[in-house]
């Protein structure tokens, strides 16, 4: 069967929605069709590892309501092929999409631990995940989180808060290691084993094998580890395939200008798939937060139907820790010159990451409201050093 769409979004998911919406504020008439993989349509991500848990939010509440953008939307349908001369997509039965001008949403794909653990492994990235999870993360039940980086940090609490007994497996030394400066991140290890977590630093997952009600994990201390779940989060490696296949310039994810255009005229990518670049940072980035694949859909939406402008945002993201929270703007790295500034220690205050003198990223923690004044700081020249730097955020609105 032939679907024929004036515009045509690759990827159901944060930056489809927001693009979806963002075409039709511009061109009231415009013709939109959306074909995604996962069964349901686009909704927030972020809440699968924390605010379902909490019971902050229901299922209900995470849907983006995306038929208000009047798309017709393709669920359970993956493109695999894509002839950008013919401007032709395909699906994986066989159906074309024959489009004037296309989205690349396409987000990204979780890295995968190489062995086969069976249903009770779960590599978390979507709604099915976390109803899978949902299913075993009983009261009392024996879960092992794999990864201590933002998922898994999020969901050893959301299991811990739940009831189940968590034991957290990664091999970097502490919790956001290499994200968050020493102290802080040696204190949230500390803050995760006073909340039951079994913090197990420095191991690797080496193997694993489902068992009968359960799954058996072997770790690189030489021990086995029987838990009734396993879930990972190991990052994720941006979903290029198709982009590749169709020729587009690819550079840790796809390559696209200052409207979000790709190589290729007529496509665009917009999301955790996408590398721009960012003038305040000077250098181009592949971000992987809500707000960048909101603002990126939203801009490149608006950049199909016509309304050409430069994407200059710089994105921020967010996470929660148990009762811990922070937004963070720009590159939190460890090798650049940390700066901390605290009220109170490793409760509240703020990190500033610094490069020659100049902030290159700042990491709000519990304190709210001074994304703008980060970005501000960001984007100034400098040079800054420790002593300007304290007492600088937070500002008074
Ligand atoms: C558990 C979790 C918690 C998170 N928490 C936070 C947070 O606290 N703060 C924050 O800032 N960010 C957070 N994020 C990140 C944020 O959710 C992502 O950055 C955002 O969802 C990216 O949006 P996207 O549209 O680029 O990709 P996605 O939302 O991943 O959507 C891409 C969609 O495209 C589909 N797709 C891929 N290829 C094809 C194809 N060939 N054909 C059809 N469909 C295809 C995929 O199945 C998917 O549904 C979290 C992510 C996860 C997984």
């Amino acid at each position: 069967m032939e679907h024929v769409h004036d515009y045509l979004i690759v990827g159901a998911g944060m930056a489809a929605d927001a693009a979806a919406k963002a075409i039709r504020e511009v061109d009231a008439a415009a013709d939109i069709g959306m074909v995604g993989e996962e069964s349901a349509p686009p909704y927030q991500r972020p809440p699968l590892s924390k605010a379902l848990w909490k019971g902050d939010k229901q299922l209900a509440d995470i849907d983006l309501g995306t038929a208000a953008s009047g798309a017709t939307l393709y669920q359970g349908r993956r493109i695999v092929a894509l002839d950008r001369a013919a401007h032709v997509a395909r699906d994986g039965q066989g159906d074309t999409y024959r489009y004037r001008r296309l989205l690349l949403a396409t987000g990204a794909t979780p890295r995968r631990l190489p062995f086969e653990g069976g249903e009770r492994l779960i590599h978390f990235r979507t709604l099915d995940d976390y109803q899978r999870l949902r299913r075993y993360a009983q009261p009392g039940a024996i879960i092992a989180v794999i990864g201590g980086g933002f998922i898994g940090a999020e969901l050893a609490a959301s299991l811990s808060g739940v009831g189940c007994k968590v034991s957290m497996l990664f091999p970097d030394a502490h919790i956001g290691a290499g994200r968050y400066p020493d102290g802080l991140a040696r204190h949230l290890d500390d803050y995760y084993r006073q909340r039951g977590v079994d913090v197990r630093s420095g191991v690797r997952v080496t193997g694993g094998k489902s068992t009968d009600g359960g799954v058996e994990l072997a770790l690189s201390d030489g021990s086995l580890l029987r838990v009734e779940a396993a879930v990972a989060g190991l990052g994720v490696t941006p979903a290029t395939a198709l982009a590749e296949q169709a020729g587009l310039k690819l550079d840790n994810g796809v390559v696209v200008d200052a409207q979000l255009r790709s190589s290729e005229p007529d496509i665009w990518a917009a999301g955790d798939v996408a590398n721009f670049f960012n003038p305040a940072l000077d250098r181009r980035l592949r971000v992987e937060h809500e707000d960048a694949a909101v603002s990126m859909g939203r801009h490149a939406g608006r950049a199909m139907a016509g309304i050409a402008a430069s994407y200059d945002a710089l994105p921020f993201f967010y996470s929660d820790l148990f009762d811990l929270g922070y937004e963070a703007v720009g590159l939190l790295d460890t090798r650049l010159d940390v700066v901390e500034d605290w009220r109170e220690p490793y409760r509240e205050g703020v990190v500033y990451y610094l490069e020659r003198g100049r902030v290159r990223g700042v990491l709000l923690w519990n304190t709210w409201d001074q994304v703008d004044a980060a970005r501000a700081l960001i984007a100034e020249a400098g040079p800054f050093d420790a002593a300007a730097l304290k007492g600088r955020l937070p500002r008074s609105a």
